[in-house]
């Protein structure tokens, strides 16, 4: 099978695929559409980052051919994702594999506003030795409280009592505590509680505002503030305002509701001109350690997903978790309509295949079944391929 990657992806990710035996090629830059459908000539897996963009028409022209995409990045907007799923194209990507990233930028940031870093290196820079420990604190014995304990709230978690803070959480989904951290019940229980407030939820539309000028009164005098999750969850104008007045002693802000779309664009936001606030660009996730593992994590994927037919984790098909093979492995991908699965084993046994495993999995109009069988021959690849609701049937 032969791999395309573009756009520089990280070589961990060529070594993975080579290691499992696939031809790799590779370009450094983004294809255009045209570029892309040439390019894609005998490709079985295609990986791209931001850049390229996987349209409808690449899809109508390569879908029969391509087996799986991944977006080794987090996002997935470049990629036309219903149509890939029509044309039986797995898509994945890695939202997970820059967690440690994030977390470590926040503890950093914990620090670094504790102690008023921003302003002492700015005022450095200018000349200005200013030695005072007022405003400075050590983060032993404070207390965090973190807004969303998923991936990266739970690790924060962990990290802040290795550190010696005491940690709140509040999460709207039923999680348990890691180590020595305490649940709140509401979101108003954890802002009223604790001196520093960061916030981890996901993009999801409800979350769109959801720390604004109400919830910045609630929190206590001179708390500290991080946002290093969606730029669009907190209202900025009310955080402006309520670290001029003083309410907070300062912000760690990664996200914005609007971000510069290159370097050629200039920054602009009221937080520019306030003290002891750090801003950085949107860099929570990016370290080469978070690049080293989006490569092996969705070259992983795609292999698993050529070899075993796991969708796990897959962003547009159905999911079903690797497996190891207990025979002959059928996978198919259908329109999700009543009937098909009777009639696939009907098929199957009219084959004399026994089965040994199965699974299935809908989404929405999809439905992707996985059999093993005893003992299979071309034959039932060409019929199953034939069944009336087929998108796609593979024999592995
Ligand atoms: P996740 O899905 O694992 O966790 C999100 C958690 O937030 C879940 O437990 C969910 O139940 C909870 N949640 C959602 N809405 C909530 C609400 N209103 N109140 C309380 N809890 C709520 O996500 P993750 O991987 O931990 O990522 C967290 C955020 O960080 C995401 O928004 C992600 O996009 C962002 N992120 C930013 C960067 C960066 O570079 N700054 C990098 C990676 C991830």
């Amino acid at each position: 099978m032969k791999a395309l990657l573009l756009e520089n992806i990280h070589d961990e990710a060529v070594r993975t695929l080579r290691a499992a035996g696939y031809e790799v090629e590779r370009h450094s830059g983004a294809l255009s559409e045209a570029d892309l459908i040439d390019a894609l000539d005998g490709v079985d897996l295609l990986g791209v980052r931001s850049r390229t963009v996987v349209t409808p028409n690449v899809v109508a022209a390569r879908g029969q051919s391509l087996l799986a995409v991944g977006a080794f990045c987090i996002g997935t907007n470049q990629l036309a994702l219903s149509d890939l799923a029509s044309a039986g194209v797995a898509a994945f990507n890695a939202p997970y594999s820059n967690t440690r990233s994030v977390v470590e930028l926040v503890m950093g940031e914990i620090i670094a506003l504790a102690r008023r870093l921003g302003d002492r290196n700015t005022q450095m820079h200018h000349g200005v030795w200013r030695k005072s420990a007022i405003g400075s604190h050590e983060i032993r014995g404070r207390s965090l409280g973190i807004i969303g304990y998923g991936n990266i709230g739970s690790q924060l978690s962990v990290l802040a009592e290795a550190m010696g803070m005491r940690v709140w959480y509040y999460d709207i989904a039923d999680k348990l505590p890691l180590g020595n951290a305490r649940r709140c019940d509401s979101l108003e229980e954890l802002l009223q509680t604790v001196e520093t407030v960061s916030v981890h939820v996901d993009g999801r539309p409800e979350n769109t505002g959801m720390i604004g000028a109400h919830e910045f009164s609630l929190m206590r005098p001179r708390a500290l503030f991080l946002n290093l999750s969606r730029g669009q969850v907190v209202d900025v104008a009310a955080l402006a305002d309520n670290l001029r007045t003083g309410h907070l002693a300062g912000a760690g802000i990664d996200v914005f509701p609007t971000e510069p779309r290159s370097g050629e664009e200039p920054f602009l936001s009221e937080l520019r001109e306030l003290d002891n606030v750090i801003l950085t660009p949107h860099v929570g996730g990016s370290t080469q350690e978070a690049q080293i593992d989006i490569g092996r994590y969705v070259a992983g994927k795609l292999i698993d997903y050529a070899e075993n037919a796991s969708t796990g984790m897959s962003v547009n098909l159905p999911e079903i978790a690797s497996v190891p093979t207990t025979g002959a492995r059928i996978s198919h991908l259908h329109h999700n309509v009543p009937g098909i699965m009777a009639n696939l084993n009907r098929l199957v046994a009219d084959h004399g295949g026994n089965v040994t495993y199965q699974a299935l999995a809908t989404r929405g109009e999809l439905g992707y079944a996985v059999l093993d069988i005893g003992d299979t021959d071309r034959e039932l690849l060409r019929d199953v391929s034939g069944l009336e609701g087929t998108i796609r049937a593979r024999v592995l």
